[in-house]
């Protein structure tokens, strides 16, 4: 189950909305069943390391939902659908993602907490989340 954000920025208002959590087909699942699924869910370059890392090792999990990331250069936010791949030891491989303006590694963000970030539009730091109106969705 996951949340739908709505961020509006109270200088221009430019509105954007936010996934946060996971929902149908982007949840935990063991590699396995999701190889055997033949859609591809992610990027290709994920699906291409799920495949390999399954040529390999044994018990894999995969941990994918949305999250909300934010660049520690410019401010702004972007949701991204995080891929974490382990198995009971450890974790073999985790998304990462860049600013698609500064190609700052981007960080994820606990958006529960954020109040404010740079609208994308007008660059102030106006840009807020309208609490009146969190979606949920499956
Ligand atoms: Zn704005
Ligand atoms: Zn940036």
């Amino acid at each position: 189950m996951g949340h739908t954000y709505a961020y509006r920025c109270e200088r221009c208002g430019y509105e954007e909305d936010f996934n946060h959590g996971y929902g149908y087909l982007v949840h935990s699942q063991p590699v396995r069943e999701y190889l055997e699924r033949r859609s591809k869910l992610f990027h290709y370059k994920t699906h291409q390391l799920i495949e390999q890392l399954a040529r390999t090792k044994d018990n894999l999990f995969i941990k994918a939902g949305f999250q909300v990331y934010k660049c520690p250069k410019c401010k702004t936010l972007s949701d991204k659908i995080e891929v974490v791949v382990s198995n009971e030891e450890k974790v073999l491989h985790k998304s990462e993602f860049r600013c698609n303006q500064c190609r700052t590694r981007l960080k994820l963000t606990n958006i529960h907490r954020l109040n404010k970030a740079t609208c994308p539009k007008c660059h102030n730091k106006t840009f807020k989340m309208d609490h009146e109106h969190p979606e949920l969705w499956d």
